[in-house]
């Protein structure tokens, strides 16, 4: 099989873990962040590229995980404008159905191909390569893409044409927005009510309504500390997102109006379980 050399763009909080699975695996692999310094410890093992074209004209397979529809279109606007013959472009970030369109179809003007890859799971995922990778786009793109997709993810769901991937993750989001709402209120209540936030924790995680997404957030709730792992800015751009692809239903507009607010007031760089502090206010 012929070799492929790897791009990655985009070193955030999902892309730099995710990076790092695809360098220890021992594939030819450079980078480019728009801040360089999140670049720095590729250094001794992989290419890291200050100018992204340089990336793109050395790669054969571009990842991209950027955090939303701007981010996606600015860089995919430098991607445009190389010769990108033959080269496939996989896009991991949660962006529109209408971005991903656009971005897809003038990847294939240009000869080259696409797939949209969203990913479920955070931060411990994306270090452990156990994300679940929603895909859309075609077959033989897929199959090239799984050798990689084999170390990021524990599961690839092909699901249909370009687009269904983030269809699936749009869909999925907006769920885990239920789940972190419902979570913070029900602390809250269980506060109010004089039950110690650890044991509440232990009987939610123990019981039918614990899941992956709540034991990974009780550390922060238990210890008040709400770094982002994943920043509510971003679920609240999910939300969004969800909304304008069809979501209406009672929940979406509590959850559209809820996150804003949090945002608003000042929560949006925190953690998304940091809706704790806007809903105690
Ligand atoms: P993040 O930590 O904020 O990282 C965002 C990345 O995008 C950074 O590398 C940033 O570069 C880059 N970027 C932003 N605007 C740019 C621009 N105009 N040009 C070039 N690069 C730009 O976000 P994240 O948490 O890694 O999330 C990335 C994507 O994955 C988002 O779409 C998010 O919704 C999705 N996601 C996140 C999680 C999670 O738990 N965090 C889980 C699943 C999916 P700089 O370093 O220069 O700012």
């Amino acid at each position: 099989m012929e070799t492929e050399n790897i791009g990655f763009i985009g070193l955030g909080n999902m892309g730099h873990p995710m990076a790092k699975n695809l360098e220890k695996a021992g594939f030819p692999l450079s980078v480019y962040n728009r801040s360089p310094e999140k670049s720095e410890d590729f250094k001794e093992k992989s290419i890291v590229y200050n100018q992204m074209p340089d990336l793109i004209s050395n790669s054969s397979i571009v990842f991209t995980m950027l955090t939303d529809d701007h981010a996606v279109r600015a860089v995919y606007e430098e991607i445009l404008k190389s010769d990108i013959r033959g080269k496939l472009f996989i896009d991991m970030s949660t962006i529109s159905p209408q971005a991903t369109a656009e971005l897809s179809g003038a990847v294939k003007i240009k000869e080259a191909s696409f797939i949209d890859a969203p990913v479920a799971g955070s931060t411990g995922p994306a270090a452990e390569g156990t994300l679940i990778i929603m895909a859309g786009g075609e077959e033989k793109d897929l199959q090239r893409a799984m050798p990689y997709f084999e170390k990021l993810g524990k599961a690839v769901k092909h699901l249909g044409e370009n687009g269904k991937g983030i269809a699936g993750k749009l869909s999925i989001n907006y769920f885990l927005s239920t789940i972190y709402q419902g979570l913070a209120e029900t602390v809250l209540l269980a506060d109010k009510l004089g039950i110690e936030r650890t044991s509440m924790l232990e009987i939610i995680n123990e019981s039918a309504s614990g899941s992956g997404a709540t034991k990974v957030k009780t550390p922060m709730l238990i210890n008040n500390q709400y770094d982002p792992a994943f920043a509510l800015d971003l679920m609240l751009k999910d939300i969004l997102l969800a909304k304008n692809a069809g979501a209406d239903f009672p929940l979406s507009k509590v959850l559209n109006e809820t996150y804003q607010a949090a945002h608003d007031n000042g929560f949006g760089k925190d953690d998304v379980i940091g809706i704790i502090n806007y809903l105690k206010k």
